[in-house]
């Protein structure tokens, strides 16, 4: 018998669980809501805890809402207890301190879970995974409390390239392993990774790509070295293992519920229960472009998806369209953005441009005169344009050379399409 009935309840505490409570609260002012998660803090910015390890922001910074948000939105708000069980017959949620409590609607907004390869030696104190705030406060302990002169980081993604900025500004000589032949290797060609591994080195970061870390070693249980597959040993008294963010499906799969890579889904967010929906990083998102789903871990597809979870549970009946993938890393200071697909799709037409200084790349994949994908290296100012032209599958054959033009500003556009972009109250264009 549960303690206590909501009509809905959602699980998780970050993007895609405040945008569902923001579009629950958007039609449904008076029905009651509950966030529960197994993490005690107020909802934060997940991408800013790196920053907050480095020291360039408080950790007050790392707030997603005001402290009032869930006051205001009517919000009961059960943190630091971790859903256990979900029953779908009896509309239960059972929590790991013994509570259960009832649900008219569930939203599953339960994030990824980061993946630790079978290295030996991962179990070792000083090795860590960097993806919540606990893992911050942990890592920001541990260098406080032993001596940490040399860093190894696991990964060159969007995590392990934040987290190596984060250990080299506090002064710790640090190292990038990297599987792949270069960095950000999802996000960017080889040319823009070149540009991100320069700026890297030039913060004194050390980065090794081709190669594979195959044990941790360590005495009195603590980290003292990465070997590599070429045999060699790096020094090290901390290590980060960033290869990767995998969708948290273990409480649907438990449930009964369908799951493949992620949590399945239809264009309602629904699950295959029809009171359980699902939303961000624990699904598999609908691509536009590819026309498939997969996995899609970024911060605006978890936003938008949980709106549109939110608006259906709360009874209206949105679709969701899917989300263009977008990566938006700044790489010690170097502004990149890759929107769409990363690789060119056969027959696809190639455009790029790269300043003569060196400092400024973009580049376009152009396939049945749409652009299926862009890449910006350097300065960022109009990837909004262009994610807006993938998103609408405009044809840009008439105005597709200004693409790669020096300025690349909205007067290249078409007159009807840049009042489509830009429009509102005294803006001319
Ligand atoms: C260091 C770092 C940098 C990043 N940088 C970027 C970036 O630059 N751009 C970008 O687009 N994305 C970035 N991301 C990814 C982005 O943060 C995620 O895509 C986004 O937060 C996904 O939101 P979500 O709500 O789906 O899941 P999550 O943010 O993973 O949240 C999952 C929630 O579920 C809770 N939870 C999980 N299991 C349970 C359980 N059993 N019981 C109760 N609660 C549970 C967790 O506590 C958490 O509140 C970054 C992530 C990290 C870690």
């Amino acid at each position: 018998m549960s303690e206590k009935r909501y009509d809905y309840l959602i699980i998780g505490n970050s993007t895609a669980a405040i945008a569902a409570v923001e579009a629950i609260r958007e039609v449904d002012r008076a029905g009651t809501l509950a966030v529960v998660s197994d993490q005690p803090e107020h909802c934060y910015c997940s991408p800013l805890i790196t920053y907050c390890l480095a020291g360039k922001i408080p950790e007050e910074q790392l707030d997603y809402r005001p402290g009032d948000f869930y006051e205001k939105a009517h919000v009961d708000t059960i943190l630091g207890a971790a859903a256990t069980e979900v029953k779908p017959a009896a509309h239960e949620v059972v929590l790991a301190d013994g509570r259960v409590l009832g649900y008219g609607k569930l939203l599953l907004a339960i994030g990824g879970v980061p993946f630790v390869p079978p290295i030996p030696g991962c179990d070792l104190s000083g090795v860590f995974t960097f993806t919540r705030h606990e893992d911050m406060r942990r890592v920001q302990e541990f260098i406080d409390g032993n001596v940490v002169r040399q860093a190894v980081v696991i990964g060159a993604g969007m995590i392990g390239v934040k987290v190596a900025e984060a250990f080299a500004h506090l002064g710790i000589e640090t190292t990038v392993v990297e599987l792949q032949d270069r960095v950000l290797p999802l996000a960017l060609d080889q040319v823009g990774s070149q540009m991100a591994q320069h700026v890297m080195e030039e913060h004194g970061i050390r980065v090794l790509t081709t190669a594979g870390a195959t044990s941790i070693g360590g005495g009195s249980g603590k980290v003292q070295s990465v070997t590599l597959d070429t045999g060699s040993r790096l020094p090290a008294q901390i290590v980060v293992v960033a290869v990767g963010v995998r969708p948290n499906t273990a409480l649907a799969e438990h449930a009964g519920i369908s799951v493949n890579r992620g949590i399945l889904v239809d264009d309602h967010m629904r699950t295959s229960d029809p009171d359980i929906y699902a939303a961000g990083d624990c699904t598999e998102g609908f691509d536009p472009l590819l026309g498939e789903t997969r996995p899609i871990a970024i911060w605006p597809g978890a936003y938008m998806q949980g709106e549109v979870a939110g608006r259906n549970m709360a009874g209206q009946d949105d679709g969701y369209v899917g989300s263009i993938p977008m990566n938006s890393i700044q790489v010690c200071g170097l502004p990149t953005i890759s929107v769409g697909l990363t690789t060119p799709p056969e027959g696809a037409e190639v455009l790029q441009y790269k300043s003569p200084d060196g400092k400024r790349y973009r580049k376009f994949f152009i396939l049945d005169n749409k652009i299926v994908g862009a890449l910006f290296v350097g300065e960022i100012d109009r990837a909004g344009i262009i994610t807006g032209l993938i998103r609408d599958g405009k044809d840009v054959s008439s105005f597709k050379q200004s693409l790669i033009e020096r300025d690349l500003g909205l007067l290249a556009l078409p007159k009807h399409y840049r009042k489509h972009m830009v429009s509102g109250p005294g803006i001319e264009v």
